[in-house]
């Protein structure tokens, strides 16, 4: 692998650097104080092409490749990690299943909506009963004529309350497990589909994180994405792809913690002379550095693979759970080297770890990315 950045790798990764600068950097406090994000970011994101990354130009995609797409999250998590979740989901899990998936009508309809940001999307898996344990959901989708009627509860769904269309998966038969799952693409101005924002969250308060209430909606059987039954598969590959994202996101705050505690080191003065003199501090400084760069290469390499065609699944889900542990303890140093100021919002370092904790969460915990690790080890499921 090639760790060079080309030309046009360096000159995205800086108009995304650019552009925290100019439109998030300053905001990120006060969207984390009012637990909102300000929702023209997202047609600015999608003016300068970082919600159509990878997605192919003939459908309003910016093209480009899986590195690309990673150093924009890194910057985008550096920045507001509320903002990179925004991106991650209508883009890496939404936009991008739909490329891979979708009908040649349903790209023509969707793909050019959701890279401009025109529409957002939102990934309908998770619910009350079923978590780790997603195979086993209880929505169900039950064909009448030409129609599939859905009902069930969906939650900690991101970009739940701004989506207007829900990648959604559903029950549409009784087999056990994870074989009578389908996935659809949903408008969200269905009638009988309610949202609930969800609020209270540790971190990502800046995120529109909700929960989707399905009652009797119908739903054209045009809607269904990918043949039926194969919901679960769908679901399965976007979220290895996912996991990518997720990682280069904690790459993100993880540079941002070491940035942070690195010039707060060497201003703050105790002890007659600059903390960054004191050896322990040069400790934490040293450990969330050698974490950053193992975090940025283990991500760097699922790029490489997915941009060669290879295998890549088991590299995602190992940078997913390097990169997002390491983001938790970089934080975690860096706010140690911040004192008690680093306990205040004002300083940055607070919200990067309140950012960073639920990353080792979704998409898979740690022990659920421990459980595919540990499957492609030994060829036994655990589980
Ligand atoms: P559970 O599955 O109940 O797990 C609880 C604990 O048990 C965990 O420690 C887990 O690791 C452990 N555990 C479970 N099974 C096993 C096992 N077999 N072996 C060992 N340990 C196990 N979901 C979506 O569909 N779309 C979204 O956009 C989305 N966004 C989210 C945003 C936020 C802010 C949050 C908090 C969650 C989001 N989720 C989303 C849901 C997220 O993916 C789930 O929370 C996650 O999959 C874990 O499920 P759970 O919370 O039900 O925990």
């Amino acid at each position: 692998m090639d760790l060079a950045l080309s030309v046009e790798q360096e000159a995205v990764r800086k108009l995304a650097e650019d552009f925290v600068a100019r439109e998030v950097t300053p905001h990120v406090v006060a969207w984390d104080r009012a637990e909102n994000v300000d929702r023209s970011i997202v047609k600015k994101l999608g003016g300068l092409g970082f919600l159509g990354l990878t997605v192919p130009e003939e459908y309003g995609g910016s093209g480009g490749d899986h590195l690309s797409y990673c150093l924009v999250t890194e910057e985008l998590g550096r920045g507001d990690s509320s903002v990179r979740g925004i991106v991650s989901v209508s883009l890496g899990l939404v936009a991008k299943t739909i490329v891979s998936w979708g009908s040649e009508e349903q790209k023509r309809q969707w793909l050019p909506l959701l890279t401009s940001g025109e529409a957002i999307g939102c990934f309908g898996l998770t619910e009350p009963g079923t978590g780790s344990d997603a195979g086993n959901l209880a929505t169900r989708a039950v064909r009448d004529g030409g129609d599939y009627v859905v009902n069930g509860t969906k939650t900690f769904i991101t970009n739940g309350t701004w989506a207007d269309v829900v990648l959604l998966f559903a029950r549409t038969n009784d087999s056990p497990g994870h074989r009578g799952v389908s996935a659809f693409l949903v408008p969200a101005d269905t009638p009988g589909l309610t949202r609930r924002t969800i609020h209270g969250k540790l971190g990502l308060r800046g995120q529109a994180t909700a929960e989707l209430v399905l009652e009797d909606v119908r739903i054209p059987a045009a809607c269904l994405l990918g043949p039926e039954g194969k919901g679960f598969s769908i679901a399965m590959s976007a979220l290895a792809k996912g996991r990518m994202s997720v990682a280069a996101g904690c790459v993100g705050i993880a540079q941002a913690a070491l940035d942070a505690a690195v010039r707060y080191a060497g201003e703050r003065e105790q002890f007659g002379k600059v903390i960054a003199r004191h050896q322990l501090v040069q400790e934490l400084l040293s450990d969330i550095a050698v974490d950053v760069d193992a975090a940025r290469l283990l991500t760097w390499r699922v790029a490489d693979l997915i941009d060669r065609g290879q295998d890549f699944a088991t590299a995602a889900s190992k940078a997913k759970l390097y990169a997002s542990e390491a983001a938790v303890r970089c934080a975690n140093n860096a706010l140690q080297v911040f004192g008690g100021y680093g306990y205040i919002d004002e300083y940055p370092v607070g919200k990067l770890l309140r950012d960073a904790r639920v990353m080792t969460l979704y998409e898979g915990t740690s022990q659920i990315q421990k459980l595919i690790i540990g499957r492609a080890l030994t060829g036994v499921s655990a589980f």
